[in-house]
């Protein structure tokens, strides 16, 4: 694992179709069947060279254990995507993700069919030039489609699975963050996001200590940021 990783996490596709696929945790969520019987339906990999705090008094120069976490297993829920850098996208098996990724005019980047469309590989490394266009996302932005994480160059593991960082700072599903409280609550965008993926999500209330973390958190963010998983 790269130094500049702080964890990483997958779930293998419960099916092959052409087209858009259920990772194996987003399958056995919400249709109850365990696609790969026996096997490990997820997992997330951790560096643990680096600093974690696993309170939720997260130290200034440690990593929030427990934000990352949450991170991480919503990649293996499926907020997450097969896209790759331009000249790769040649297969035609994708994750459900994946079919809400337009440019920024809402022109898919993958057909029905599941046919990646070349002509739009400029979009890849737009910066942002990858938005999602899921309808439930887009009511929590505004009307406006949600931009994806699509730096120049391309970076595997972090581009076209995650909120863009610089759009959305701060928030759960970003492709970085830094030292320090980080966000441990899903924005109406993520939720959005979620949704279109095909879950039911519903409001838990929220210990009222962990708002007054929050609140000391803005104070203490730095400009050092560290990428904290491939997709
Ligand atoms: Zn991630």
């Amino acid at each position: 694992m790269n130094n500049n990783t702080l964890a990483s996490a997958g779930s293998n596709l419960a099916t092959s179709t052409a087209g858009f696929n259920r990772t194996v945790v987003q399958e056995k969520i919400l249709t109850g069947t365990d696609a790969n019987g026996g096997d490990v339906d997820g997992n997330i990999t951790w560096n643990w060279f680096h600093n974690w705090d696993i309170t939720n008094a997260v130290a200034g120069g440690a990593y929030d254990f427990k934000s990352t976490v949450m991170h991480e297993i919503l990649h293996a829920f499926g907020y997450t995507s097969s896209t790759g850098a331009a000249g790769s996208n040649t297969g035609t098996v994708w994750n459900t993700f994946d079919k809400f990724l337009t440019t920024s005019t809402g022109t898919r980047l993958i057909s029905v069919g599941g046919v990646f469309d070349t002509g739009l590989n400029s979009a890849l490394t737009g910066g942002p030039g990858v938005f999602f266009s899921g309808s439930n996302a887009m009511a929590a932005n505004g009307g406006n489609r949600v931009a994806i994480y699509s730096p120049d160059p391309w970076s595997d593991g972090s581009s076209g699975a995650h909120t863009d960082d610089a759009t959305y700072a701060n928030t759960m599903m970003i492709a970085a963050t830094t030292t320090g409280p980080g966000a441990r609550t899903l924005t109406a965008i993520e939720v959005g996001i979620l949704t279109d993926l095909g879950y039911t999500m519903s409001a838990i209330p929220e210990p009222s200590t962990y708002a007054a973390i929050l609140g000391t958190a803005a104070l203490g963010v730095t400009i050092i940021r560290r990428r904290r998983r491939t997709a």
